[in-house]
């Protein structure tokens, strides 16, 4: 039996104001290119760099979230090698001491996490004619996270990746958006005999640029692994990145060529002495730290009963989860049912509304508040209304940010669910229907059901069927 291990490093951009050595913006959404450069993030020779408090923070916020250890002492490090996109010749990063060590994130140990400086980006010509760049990202603040070596399967490098994803979502410190490369992975990935005293050789796949690549990378490379293994061949170690369209990975080069990096301390960047009376106050930014998801998912489970996917629904958005307390906290505070059916209608018929509009639910543009929509669930929990009806009216409270109180009288529905307006459509279409009455009389069960139909349709479904049904009964008899 082969074991599969993997070990993760994932860079995240930071969203800082400004770029992690010099006062440029850090805009990742500028369309125009090279202008938020500066002399410092062109590379130009004899600039001073001075590091980004805001994103030593963001980064030390993510060593408190993930309870890793923050040395007193951490320094930048030079770490040098040619691309054209790093016109330096070197990258500032961390070395031996970078900002955290140790912690934990979904069941993973994780390394460590330090601070660097993204370089610029290069765009390919397709037909070759030659290649561009661009510097607005040169400089920008990049956090690298490396797992222990302690992830044995595609999925839970996938869950691994989703929950940092939102962990870094929920401490603002960055979009992690994958498609646009604010996230990004490589995986090493080994495979040995169970029980064997060390780890098999292990190949680094690049260009992992979706949640889908995730799975489908690690997973293609244990099945060429496990192969290749049984077939009595050596593993190469290598680096090999992940083609999407052919869904393979392909060997790009072999350890040998690998860079010696040269590291060395940066020499204009003073240590980062944390013990320092003027250093940045770890109490401070605890407080900085808000509710973390796990944390969110039991409470929910605990305070509103809800079961652990509806937990997870909607601690995966802050802004959903946060509209479901404010409405919760208007119905009755042992009210489980009405808890229910707040996420059913939040989960299902909001979001769908939401997402047909293309709209969050922390946007402007979102009109219904959390009070109102409460106050429909309640309508509904009560059962004065029925579900058919409740639907409608949340498409118009979602068009015009009514309450449904409001709506439900001026689209003249109201009525429907009082018993004399019910009464007098039972009594209508009990005289516009004299030969389905008559075969009720003798018996014939799907007359009731016919004029049940009738009166249904005439109240526009906003009646019970039960009870035009016992209206109808009542009247016939
Ligand atoms: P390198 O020096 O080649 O960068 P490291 O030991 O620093 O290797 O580890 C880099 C990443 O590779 C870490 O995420 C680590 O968990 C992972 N890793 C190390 N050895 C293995 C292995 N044999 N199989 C899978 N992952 C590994
Ligand atoms: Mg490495
Ligand atoms: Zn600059």
């Amino acid at each position: 039996m082969l074991k599969s291990t993997i070990g993760l490093e994932i860079h995240a951009e930071l969203r800082t104001k400004t770029k992690m050595f010099c006062g440029c913006p850090n805009d990742p959404e500028e369309r125009h290119p090279n202008v938020n450069t500066c002399p410092v993030c062109l590379a130009h020779p004899g600039v001073l760099p001075t590091a980004n408090a805001e994103a030593i923070k963001s980064v030390l916020k993510l060593g408190l979230a993930i309870g890793g250890e923050l040395p007193t002492r951490a320094k930048f490090d030079r770490k040098s090698y040619f691309y054209p996109d790093l016109p330096k010749g070197y990258q500032i990063s961390q070395y031996d001491e970078p900002l955290v060590l140790g912690g934990e994130l979904a069941g993973i140990k994780i390394r460590r996490v330090h601070l660097e400086e993204d370089t610029a980006r290069l765009s390919h010509a397709a037909d070759g004619s030659g290649s561009l760049i661009d510097f607005n990202r040169a400089g920008v603040p990049l956090m690298e996270l490396v797992t222990e070596p302690v992830i044995h399967s595609a999925e839970a490098a996938l869950n691994f990746a989703k929950e940092l994803q939102l962990l870094l979502r929920y401490l603002g410190i960055s979009n992690a958006e994958m498609e646009n490369g604010e996230m990004r992975i490589e995986a090493n990935i080994s495979m040995a005999e169970e029980g064997a005293d060390s780890f098999g050789t292990k190949v680094e796949v690049k260009n992992i640029n979706s949640f889908k690549a995730v799975e489908g990378a690690i997973a293609y490379e244990l099945e060429r692994q496990a192969k290749a293994i049984s077939a009595g061949e050596r593993i190469v170690q290598e680096t090999r990145g992940w083609d999407p369209v052919g869904n393979r990975t392909v060997s790009q080069r072999v350890k040998e060529e690998a860079h010696d990096y040269r590291y060395m301390p940066e020499p204009d960047i003073p240590p980062l002495d944390f013990g320092a009376a003027n250093a940045i106050d770890l109490a401070e930014l605890k407080t900085l730290i808000p509710e973390l998801p796990w944390d969110k998912r039991k409470r929910f489970i605990n305070e509103y009963k809800l079961e652990p996917e509806q937990a997870e629904f909607l601690a995966a958005d802050p802004a959903t989860a946060d509209f479901f307390e404010e409405a919760a906290s208007e119905l009755a505070a042992d009210d489980t049912s009405g808890t229910k059916t707040l996420f059913n209608y939040l989960s299902s018929d909001l979001q769908g509304l939401l997402n047909d509009a293309n709209l969050k639910i922390d946007e402007q543009d979102f009109k219904i508040t959390p009070e109102k929509f409460a106050d429909l669930v309640s309508l509904v929990v009560k059962r004065e209304i029925t579900s058919r009806l409740a639907k409608n009216v949340l498409s118009e409270m979602f068009k015009t940010g009514l309450d449904a109180h409001q709506l439900i009288s001026q689209m003249g529905l109201e009525e429907f669910g009082g018993e004399n307006r019910l009464q007098e459509i039972v009594r209508e279409a009990i005289a516009k229907n004299p030969k389905a009455v008559e075969d009720f009389k003798k018996g014939k069960e799907n007359a009731l059901q016919f004029l049940t139909g009738q009166v249904m349709a005439k109240t526009k479904g906003s009646a019970k069927p039960e009870e035009v049904c016992s209206a109808l009964l009542k009247e016939l008899k």
